[in-house]
């Protein structure tokens, strides 16, 4: 990057067709904002895989550089929040959905939606949690709010050999729940127990037909892959038991019975974490900084460099990516 220039990762669509491609481009093509950001790690979300596939309508204007989430240092500021130098990151707010976003050596965003780094991380380690890591810890409060604590009842993670999935896997291990991890990829069951993971269960467990109440058996749970999982999960939840709902790689509708509910006091909770407020952004990375072992995340983290990402993304939309993706911006 030489001053004033940078680069981007950048999807256009118009009337000739869908491109995406690395660009260099001026500060000045930057949309305004308060705080001009230079990136040093971004990282590949699901809902990322989506946006540079076109496989979900996810970036709301075009050009547009995807990416809903960056760590970087400010470079300027117009807001007394922040000062050249800051370390900070930033997850959500519609940044590479609506807004420009991480897939991108400078960015220029509203001093609202930076934090400044949580203490005891790199930012590097902090977008290895990123928005994963945060939804995930979203859901591990949702659970503990609502009464669910470690005892002898197990949790489930669906989806777990994935990014949300592992973090939630040892969010809960560390907190000292016994956690089992539902995957549809039995290869990875060391990588889940390394995680924290007491029990590795076939996802199938949950697709498979059932009556509308079996034995009970899951005190919690955190599901990020709806559809007929989530509905499956419902059968088999104890008495007072609490499902966090955050994600839908394996689809967006369920079928359950009421019986779960009526007759065994089951709550459903949902969890977003694009629009979530300020204090519980602080609560959910407190929690992340202070439980999850730097080595433990190094484990679910995997490096790319800016270009390796429309393959990474074609990866991540057919459910074949482990942990977390970090993108180095400047490899
Ligand atoms: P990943 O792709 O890393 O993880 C998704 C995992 O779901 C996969 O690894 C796989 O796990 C499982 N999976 C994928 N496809 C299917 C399928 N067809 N049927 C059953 N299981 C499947 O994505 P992320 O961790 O980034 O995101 C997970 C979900 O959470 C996404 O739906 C995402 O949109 C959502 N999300 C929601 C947020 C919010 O604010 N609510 C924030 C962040 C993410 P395995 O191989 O172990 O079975």
């Amino acid at each position: 990057m030489s001053s004033g220039t940078f680069r981007a990762l950048v999807v256009e669509e118009d009337a000739s067709g869908r491109r995406v491609e690395l660009r260099d481009l001026a500060v000045a093509d930057l949309p305004p904002g308060e705080v001009l950001v230079r990136i040093a790690y971004s990282t590949l979300n699901y809902k990322d895989g989506l946006a540079v596939t076109g496989k979900g309508k996810i970036l709301r204007t075009s050009p547009m550089a995807p990416g809903i989430d960056f760590a970087g240092t400010v470079v300027e500021s117009a807001s007394p929040a922040y000062r050249p130098g800051d370390e900070v990151i930033l997850t959500g707010w519609g940044v590479g959905e609506r807004y420009w976003g991480g897939f991108s050596q400078l960015n220029r965003v509203k001093a609202e939606w930076l934090l400044p780094l949580p203490e005891g991380l790199t930012l590097k380690r902090a977008m290895a949690i990123g928005t994963a890591g945060l939804t995930a810890a979203l859901c591990v409060l949702a659970l503990e709010r609502q009464g669910v604590v470690p005892g002898e009842r197990e949790l489930v993670v669906t989806g777990a050999a994935g990014g949300v999935g592992s973090m939630a896997v040892a969010l809960l291990a560390q907190a000292g729940f016994r956690v089992v991890a539902s995957t549809g990829r039995p290869n990875e069951a060391d990588y889940l127990r390394g995680l924290g993971a007491t029990e590795v269960i076939d996802r199938a467990t949950f697709t498979n037909p059932g009556r509308p109440l079996e034995r009970e058996r899951w005190a919690g749970a955190v599901d990020t892959v709806g559809g007929a999982t989530l509905g499956g999960i419902f059968r088999s939840m104890a008495y007072r038991g609490v499902v966090a709902a955050c994600g839908n790689a394996g689809g967006t509708e369920f079928t359950t019975s009421v019986f779960p509910f009526i007759l065994r006091s089951v709550q459903l909770i949902g969890v977003d974490s694009v629009v979530v407020s300020p204090d519980d952004r602080r609560q959910a990375w407190t929690r992340l900084a202070s439980t999850l072992p730097g080595d433990l995340i190094d484990q679910m983290t995997e490096l790319i460099p800016l270009d390796a990402v429309p393959a990474y993304s074609e990866a991540i939309t057919n459910g074949r990516i482990r942990g977390r993706v970090v993108i180095d911006l400047n490899a």
